[in-house]
């Protein structure tokens, strides 16, 4: 089995980064990428794990895209984690996710919520601050009844705990990977709610500007999606990857590389030589 796309405690995964591996090698997974949001803070724990329970650890991250001002999710694979380029770009994202934490806790302390900033540092214990963070805090204080719920009245664009951001370029994201050696692979297509038409757009402006592959089959598609994912990677001659995009245990409808095989069609990004060394 393979899985390359995963959260740890280095970002709003639930799990640390060597328990990760260890659930994915007890899940079968034998191919593993981690891919926390803007760090590859977790790769090393990751990798001592992986070289105990037998999984091969490729060296993964999703970077954060501000493109024509949506979010877009990028995930490097393959890359070197000490290439200067990639750590200096992934250095200025994790400085704008910390302004941005304060600014967010600012807002929800006017709507209640107490100490937001220093408790999200506390949950993340040295792990990028995300926007689950204060979800989880917002369900502490019983200001909301789960998670889904602190995102839709608090945390999405338009509403009061929300603070926009500017993250990476499309072409900065991609230019780090390539840089450090690495394969960029389109996060999720599915994951942003966009259209058919911007979806499309999308999936066009990440091939022009250079990426690799784009990611079929997740935790949360359905095969019609996945179908529609491969013609999109067939037509613009992008490699096809997979990943459950798993974040916690208690998301048990979703497991690592509890995942469908690619459509016919589309070459595995896993072949590459750049995830085979
Ligand atoms: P951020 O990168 O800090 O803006 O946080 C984005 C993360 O929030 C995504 O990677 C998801 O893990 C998580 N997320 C988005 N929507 C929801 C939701 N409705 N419920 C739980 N987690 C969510
Ligand atoms: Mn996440
Ligand atoms: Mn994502
Ligand atoms: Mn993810």
């Amino acid at each position: 089995m393979i899985d390359l796309h995963c959260h740890s405690t280095a970002s709003d995964g639930r799990l640390r980064p060597g328990e990760v591996v260890a659930r994915a090698a007890q899940a079968g997974v034998r191919r593993l990428a981690l891919t926390d949001h803007d760090t590859t803070a977790g790769l090393a724990e990751a990798r001592d794990v992986a070289d105990r329970v037998d999984v091969r650890l490729i060296a993964g991250v999703e970077i954060s895209v501000t493109w024509q001002k949506r979010t877009l999710h990028v995930v490097g694979l393959g890359f070197d984690a000490d290439d200067p380029g990639l750590s200096a770009g992934l250095a200025e994202l994790q400085q704008a996710r910390d302004h941005r934490a304060r600014a967010i806790a600012q807002k929800l302390s006017r709507l209640g919520l107490d100490d937001g900033y220093e408790r999200a540092c506390r949950l993340a214990d040295g792990g990028q601050i995300a926007r689950p963070h204060f979800a989880r805090l917002l369900v502490e204080d019983g200001l909301c009844k789960d998670m889904n719920q602190a995102f839709k009245r608090y945390l999405r664009p338009g509403k009061p705990g929300h603070r926009s951001i500017q993250w990476a370029g499309l072409d900065d994201a991609i230019g780090w990977i390539h840089g450090a050696g690495g394969i960029a692979v389109l996060a999720h297509p599915f994951g942003y709610g966009f259209s058919a038409a911007w979806r499309r757009r999308a999936v066009a402006a990440f091939a022009d500007a250079g990426g690799h592959a784009l990611e079929i089959c997740t935790g949360t598609t359905e095969r019609s999606q996945e179908i529609t994912a491969a013609a999109h990677a067939r037509e613009h001659g992008l490699l096809g990857s997979v990943g459950s995009d798993f974040h916690a245990p208690e998301q048990f409808w979703l497991g690592l590389g509890r995942l469908r095989d690619l459509p016919s069609g589309v070459a595995p990004v896993w072949d590459d030589a750049r995830l085979n060394v």
